[in-house]
C-alpha cells in the first residue's frame, strides 16, 4: 500500500490486488468469457442485489441515509464518447466493504477452478460467470478503466472513489457524494462501442434484465417493462397482463390456454408462473428431440440464469412455458451445477406434482379446455408413461381414448370405459391403427360391435408404445382385439341361414386354407369374432400388435415381418360354397385363387397389401367367372 496525494489534499490510497487476484482478471480478460454484453446483466444484478438490501433494511431500520429516495437503476450512456454509467440508489458500500468486495477473490478455489477451465479450453459461457463471486470484473472484458463511486446507507457514512485498470492495483479516495449508493463509470473499448448504443442497451436489458424488480432507466425511459408477475399471488394476477407476459416469454402470438402460480415454501422456496400453450409447435409433435430447446426459464432472486430451463421439468411436460424462481440457489449457478442440484431435483419433482393435479383439476373443472390441451399435448404427455414411473397412475387417469362409444373427437376414460362395461366383462378391449375410419371398418371389429362391447379406438402413433405397457387399469388387463386369446363365450344368437359348417366339413377346408397360405400365414383357425366377414387377420401366438409391427418396420425397414392368423368365419356363405366346391371337385384351380383373394382382401383392409397388380388380376379372373355363369 503506498499513499499519494490527490490536488495536495485529498489522501488517494494505492492497494495492490493479492497475487490471486491478478491472474484472475487475466483470465476474465483475455480468456474466459465468450459474451461480453453479459457484464451489463452482472452490474444490473448487483444493482439490484444492492437495492434489495436497502429496501430490506428500510423495512427493519429506522436510520437510513436517504430514506425517501427512489429505488432505481439509472443507465446513461454517451454513444459519442462511448462512456456508459450504471448507478443505483441501494446500499453502496464503506471503504472497509469496497477493499473487501472489489479487491479481493471472494472464494477460495476461485482461481484455480478457472485455471483448469482454461486449461480444458473450456469457455465461460453467460451462465458461469462470477459463479464464484466475480461478476463486477467482467466489466473489464469491455474497458480498460473502471471507476466506482459509492457511499453506504448508513447515516454516518461517507463517499469513496475506487478506480482501477484492471493491472494489478486499484486506488481508493474519499470524495464527496451526495446521496447513498454506487455509481459505476467506464470508457468503452473501441471493439465495443456498441455497449453505447441505446438500442443496444435496451436489448440486452430486456434479455436478461426484464423483469428486475427495480425500475431501470435508460436515460429518461424506463426500459424494462414488465414486473415480476410470478411474485404476486394469484388473486393480484389480471388475465390480460398474465397473457401479455406469456406472450413475451414464450414468443407467441396466442394467449395460453391457461396458467397456473405457484408459491411453495418449505423444503425449497420457489415461485412459478406457467402456462399452458394453446397449440403445440408442430416439431415438438414429430421429433422428441425438439423438446429439448423447450422448458420454462429459471430466476434466481428475479434474475434470468437459464432461458430454456430443461432440468425444471421432465422432458414429458417441456411444453409448459413460464417462469420459475428460486432462493435457494445462487444467482451465479451454472448450467452444471443447475443439472446435479438437488435443489433442482426437488423443485422438479414439486412442480411436476402441482402440473399434474393442474391438468386433472382442468379435466374436472373446465373440460373443454382439457380437450384443447389433450388434443394437442396428448402425445407428448405419454411419454411419461414410460419414464416417470413414480406419477404413472396420475398420467394413466389423465388419458382419454376415443372408442366404438364415443363420437369422433370426444373421449373416454379408462375409469369411465371400466365404470361402463358389462358385469361379465373381464378385458378392456382396445384396437389400434391409423384412423377411427379405417378402424371402424375393420372385420375383428364385428364381433364387438355385435356385442355392443366397447373398444378403445387408438390411432395416436405413440399409443401402441405405450398403451400395451399399462397392462391393466382397475384389475381390468388391457387387451388388443387382435389377440388370439380372446373370450369369445358369448355369442349371439345366429342369424338365420347362417349356420356353421359341420366339423367333418370344416378341417378339410381350414387344411386348404393352411396349404395355400403356409409361407404367410403362422396357421388358420375358426373364427369367433366375425359376424360378417368372411376372413380376418389376427397376431400370431407371440405376436406384436400389427399397429406396432408397422411402426417398427416404417424405423427399420428390413424387420422380418412377424406371422400372423388368419381367422376364417365358418358361417359365412363364401365358406359354405368353398367347402361345396372342394367336395365336387377338389382339383379346381379356383378354389386357391379365392382363398389367396381372401387372404390379401384382409391385408388390404389394414393397408398391409404389398403388390395390388396381382390383387387386381386375381380380382378379374373371379369376375370373369362370376359374369360367365349368368
Ligand atoms: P457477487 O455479486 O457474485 O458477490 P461481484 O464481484 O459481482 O460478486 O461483487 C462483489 C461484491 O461487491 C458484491 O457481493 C457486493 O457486496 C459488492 N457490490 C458489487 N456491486 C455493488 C453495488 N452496485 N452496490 C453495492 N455493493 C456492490
Amino acid at each position: 500500500m503506498s499513499k499519494t496525494t490527490n490536488n495536495g489534499t485529498l489522501p488517494v490510497q494505492e492497494f495492490e490486488y493479492k497475487a490471486e487476484m491478478k491472474q484472475l482478471l487475466d483470465l476474465i480478460v483475455h480468456s474466459l468469457y465468450t459474451h461480453p454484453e453479459i457484464y451489463l446483466r452482472e452490474l444490473i444484478s448487483n444493482a439490484s442485489d444492492a437495492l434489495s438490501k436497502v429496501r430490506f433494511n428500510a423495512l427493519t431500520d429506522q436510520d437510513i441515509l436517504d430514506k425517501e429516495s427512489e429505488l432505481a437503476i439509472r443507465i446513461t450512456i454517451d454513444s459519442k464518447e462511448m462512456t456508459f454509467v450504471i448507478e443505483d440508489s441501494g446500499v453502496g458500500m464503506t471503504e472497509e466493504e469496497l477493499i473487501a468486495n472489489l479487491g479481493t477473490v471472494a472464494k477460495s478455489g476461485t482461481l484455480s477452478f478457472m485455471q483448469s477451465l482454461k486449461e480444458q479450453q473450456q469457455q465461460l459461457d453467460g451462465n458461469l460467470i462470477g459463479q464464484f463471486g466475480v461478476g463486477f470484473y467482467s466489466v473489464f472484458m469491455v474497458t480498460e478503466e473502471v471507476t466506482v463511486e459509492t457511499r453506504s446507507a448508513r447515516t454516518d457514512s461517507q463517499g469513496y472513489r475506487w478506480h482501477s485498470a484492471g493491472q494489478g492495483t486499484y486506488t481508493i479516495e474519499k470524495i464527496d457524494k451526495a446521496s447513498r449508493g454506487t455509481r459505476i463509470s467506464f470508457k468503452l473499448k473501441e471493439e465495443h462501442k456498441e455497449f453505447a448504443e441505446e438500442y443496444r442497451v435496451e436489448q440486452i436489458i430486456k434479455k436478461y434484465s426484464n423483469f428486475v424488480d427495480f425500475p431501470i432507466y435508460l436515460g429518461e425511459k424506463q426500459v424494462n417493462s414488465v414486473t415480476a408477475l410470478w411474485q404476486r399471488s394469484k388473486n393480484e394476477l389480471k388475465d390480460e397482463e398474465v397473457n401479455e407476459f406469456y406472450k413475451f416469454i414464450a414468443n407467441d402470438y396466442n394467449d395460453p390456454l391457461d396458467y397456473l402460480p405457484v408459491s411453495v415454501e418449505g423444503m425449497v422456496s420457489f415461485k412459478a408462473l406457467l402456462f399452458l400453450p394453446k397449440e403445440a409447435p408442430p416439431e415438438m409433435l414429430y421429433r422428441q428431440g425438439e423438446l429439448e430447446n423447450h422448458g420454462p426459464q429459471l430466476y434466481v432472486k428475479k434474475v434470468l440464469i437459464q432461458n430454456e430451463c430443461r432440468d425444471l421439468l421432465p422432458e414429458y411436460l417441456r411444453f409448459i412455458a413460464g417462469v420459475v424462481d428460486t432462493e435457494d440457489l445462487s444467482l451465479n449457478v451454472s448450467r452444471e451445477v443447475v443439472q446435479s442440484s438437488p435443489v433442482m431435483a426437488k423443485i422438479r419433482q414439486i412442480l411436476t406434482g402441482k402440473i399434474l393435479g393442474w391438468f386433472e383439476t382442468l379435466a374436472k373443472e373446465q373440460p373443454e379446455k382439457f380437450k384443447t390441451f389433450y388434443k394437442a399435448f396428448g402425445p407428448i404427455i405419454k411419454i411419461g408413461l414410460n419414464t416417470d414411473f413414480t406419477n404413472r397412475d396420475k398420467l394413466i387417469e389423465l388419458l382419454r381414448f376415443e372408442s366404438t362409444k364415443t363420437a369422433a373427437g370426444e373421449y373416454v376414460t379408462l375409469k369411465e370405459y371400466s365404470e361402463r362395461m358389462g358385469e361379465d366383462q373381464k378385458e378392456i378391449y382396445y384396437h389400434s391403427g391409423t384412423s377411427r375410419a379405417q378402424l371402424l371398418a375393420h372385420p375383428n371389429l364385428e364381433y364387438f360391435q355385435d356385442m355392443g362391447i366397447e373398444v378403445l379406438l387408438l390411432s395416436d402413433p405413440v399409443d401402441v408404445f405405450v398403451i400395451p405397457s399399462i397392462h391393466e387399469f382397475d384389475k381390468k388387463p388391457l387387451k388388443s382385439i387382435e389377440k388370439p386369446d380372446i373370450d369369445f363365450s358369448k355369442q349371439k344368437q345366429k342369424k338365420e341361414g347362417a349356420e356353421p359348417l359341420p366339423e367333418n366339413l370344416l378341417s378339410p377346408v381350414l387344411q386348404l386354407f393352411r396349404e395355400t397360405l403356409s409361407e404367410e400365414i403362422e396357421d388358420v383357425l375358426e373364427s369367433h369374432r366375425l359376424v360378417n366377414s368372411p376372413v380376418t387377420l389376427v397376431s400370431g401366438k407371440d405376436g406384436l400388435d400389427s399397429q406396432m409391427e408397422k411402426m417398427m418396420k416404417m424405423m427399420q425397414a428390413n424387420m422380418p415381418a412377424a406371422k400372423r392368423i388368419l381367422e376364417v368365419n365358418i358361417s359365412h356363405p363364401i365358406i359354405r360354397n368353398l367347402s361345396g366346391m372342394l367336395i365336387a371337385n377338389a382339383g379346381n384351380p379356383l378354389i386357391k385363387t379365392v382363398i389367396r383373394q381372401l387372404y390379401e382382401g384382409a391385408l388390404f383392409l389394414e393397408g398391409g397389401l404389398d403388390s395390388n397388380t396381382a390383387f387386381l388380376s386375381r380380382m378379374n379372373e373371379l369376375i370373369e367367372v362370376a359374369t360367365l355363369s349368368r
